[in-house]
């Protein structure tokens, strides 16, 4: 049988080359230069099946009432486009109840056992080479909460296979891959990529701000710790960086760079083994002006008032302002004051 798959992107092509397997005649058929250059190229390269809990949980609906119309929230729904979206959000949901959820998870989960299975099958049969490393995910939490709500999660699926530990700071370092051989070695060096996001609040991606934040300030506190064993570490904050990804961004990125100007300034921190390689020095400076132009949309976005988001746009005093104020005022000794009096007193009789 002749078959036209459209889309070149991971289901595409995999769909194609199952068909391919089971006799049919395929033409993959795709729009852009090449394969896999939309969402296929820009993801995390993660698989694996400790995400099977659909979106229709218990308590979704209240999040999604919440979040409605904000363009950072986990799950974007714009109002624009609630009128095509009324019979897929009844759907939603009647399926968030407890027992569909557990169902439905456990039907997730045998899935991606299965798509791993696949993806084993396709990689000995054409014999792709990439970067393979399949040692788990590590999977940090901030909150306590967040910790235990997982913890029961994944217990609810280690009967259907799942296997997972609950491992505390220590034990994250000890299984990061990268440090096993340079400790043996005492020597090495560790890049984390923060932002410049790390170091001012943009209205527009409170959530990423506060991740960058927290991946600094953990390269900050490991270069304490491995240093004692020859090992660097340091923490790229870049900013916004000229990519067909920062291209789709619907609001302004001020000083914008090319990347390989980023790329240049990246590696000649690396080399130098700076604790931080902060790409836009200038970024930094102007921060408090940035996080409200970075906030603005380019163009009214549907649902949102534009002005929403921006932050205060009165440029925050400089230190020595801020030192100035802080000072307590200097009292002028009594005698000082009384014969600057009289001086004003004989000044005023001259003038009369
Ligand atoms: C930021 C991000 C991170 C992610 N991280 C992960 C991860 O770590 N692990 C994971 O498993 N998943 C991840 N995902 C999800 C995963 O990337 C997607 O589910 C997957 O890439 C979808 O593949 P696709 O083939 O359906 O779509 P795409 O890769 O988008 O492919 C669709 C293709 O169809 C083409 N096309 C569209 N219309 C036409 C047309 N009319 N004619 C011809 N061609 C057409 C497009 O050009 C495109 O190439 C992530 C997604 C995002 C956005």
């Amino acid at each position: 049988m002749k078959t036209i798959v459209l889309g070149g992107g991971v289901i595409g092509t995999s769909t194609a080359y199952y068909l391919a397997k089971l006799g049919h005649e395929v033409d993959l058929i795709e729009r852009r230069e090449g394969a896999a250059l939309e969402t296929s190229f820009g993801n995390g390269g993660v698989l694996h099946t400790s995400e099977a809990e659909p979106w229709s949980r218990p308590g979704m609906p209240a999040n999604i009432w919440k979040w409605l119309g904000k363009e950072d929230a986990p799950m974007l729904l714009r109002y624009s486009a609630l009128p095509k979206m009324w019979r897929w959000g009844a759907a939603f949901v009647r399926n968030c109840t407890a027992e569909r959820y557990r169902r439905h998870t456990q039907i997730n989960l045998r899935l991606s056992f299965y798509t791993l299975k696949c993806v084993e099958e396709i990689r000995t049969e054409t014999g792709i080479d990439y970067d393979l490393m399949q040692k788990g995910t590590l999977k940090i939490y901030t909150k306590q909460e967040s910790l235990e709500q997982n913890r029961t999660e994944c217990e609810a699926m280690r009967p259907h296979g799942m296997v997972f530990e609950v491992a505390d700071p220590e034990r994250c370092v000890a299984i990061e891959p990268a440090l096993a051989p340079m400790l043996a070695r005492g020597r090495g060096q560790l890049a984390l990529m923060s932002s410049l996001a790390s170091f001012r609040g943009f209205p527009s991606a409170p959530a990423y701000c506060a991740s960058k934040a927290a991946v600094r300030l953990y390269g900050e506190a490991l270069r304490g710790r491995l240093a004692r064993h020859g090992i660097a570490v340091s923490v790229i904050c870049p900013g916004f960086v000229r990519t067909p990804m920062t291209g789709a961004n619907p609001f302004r990125m001020p000083l914008i760079m090319a990347p390989e100007r980023a790329a240049a300034i990246i590696r000649r921190g690396l080399a130098r083994r700076r604790a931080q390689i902060a790409v836009s020095l200038g970024a930094l400076r102007r921060g408090p002006r940035l996080a409200g132009a970075a906030g603005r949309p380019r163009r009214p976005l549907a649902g949102t008032d534009p002005r929403e988001g921006m932050i205060s746009r009165r440029p925050t005093p400089s230190w020595r302002a801020r030192r100035r104020a802080r000072r307590p005022r200097r009292r002028r000794h009594p005698s000082a004051a009384a014969s600057a009096a009289a001086g004003r007193a004989a000044a005023a009789a001259r003038r009369s």
